[in-house]
């Protein structure tokens, strides 16, 4: 049985009950960063039986050496650094091996950066897109242009030293205007949320840098206003 289990974002408390019995009762514990795991482990007196490391640049490699431990019958439980594992993170590798062998996969569900960033937003919630981190250079404008066109709210992850380049090219293609929530560090000390235009949001931005970039991001912008006699 393979378990991914959501971790918190940032506040330790953010994890459920069943989550911390998932993670004491597997053979196995996968995680992205052993030091980063032992922290919430030790927070929550977790002791698991088998903790092994599972990251980007492994990700391939141990996700066939859990994928035999799992087809021998081994509860294995992945969690990763943040939030909800396979979202934007290694985890959808070893999430692949599990369903081709016909290996149960459970959710164990908790935090997810995109949701929470959602949720408090202020956007339309009831439709949306995420798509997650667009992508560094191939592929870029065409990405951001199918976002300035999208008529559903979009979430998009980012990290704090790309974020003023994403809002100036947000800015760019949807118009000043246009309304987004940019939030940082969630549940965190400084937790923030900047939300209005994207002009608003990029002036504030420039008035307090470099202390309005730190920290993980995550922007919410609002879908393209439909044109006229569309609606
Ligand atoms: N699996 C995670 C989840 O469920 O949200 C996401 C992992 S992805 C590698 C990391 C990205 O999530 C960050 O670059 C940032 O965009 C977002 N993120 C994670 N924690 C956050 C937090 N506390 N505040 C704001 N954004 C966060």
């Amino acid at each position: 049985m393979l378990y991914l289990v959501a971790t918190p974002i940032g506040n330790l408390e953010d994890i459920s009950l069943r989550a911390i019995r998932t993670l004491q009762e597997a053979d196995i514990v996968a995680c992205e960063d052993t030091r980063h795991a032992r922290v919430l482990f030790e927070r929550h007196g977790i002791r698991p039986r088998r903790l092994v490391s599972y990251h980007s640049h492994n990700e391939r490699s141990r996700a066939a050496e859990l994928a035999d431990d799992l087809r021998t019958g081994a509860t294995v439980a992945v969690i990763t650094d943040a939030g909800t594992p396979g979202i934007s993170d290694p985890a959808w590798a070893i999430v692949r091996e599990a369903i081709a062998l016909g290996v149960e996969v459970v959710p164990v569900p908790g935090a997810c950066a995109a949701i929470a960033a959602l949720s408090a937003s202020g956007m339309d919630t009831t439709r949306f897109a995420f798509e997650g981190f667009l992508p560094l250079k191939k592929g870029r404008r065409r990405r951001l242009e199918q976002i300035a066109a999208e008529d559903r709210t979009v979430v998009i992850y980012e990290s704090p030293h790309r974020i003023k380049r994403l809002l100036e090219e947000l800015l760019t293609l949807c118009g000043p205007e246009r309304q987004a929530s940019l939030a940082r560090e969630i549940t965190k000390l400084h937790e923030a949320f900047e939300r209005g235009t994207l002009k608003e949001i990029s002036g504030r931005l420039e008035e307090r840098f470099p202390e309005a970039v730190k920290g993980e991001c995550v922007v919410v912008l609002a879908a393209r206003e439909p044109e006229p006699g569309l609606r």
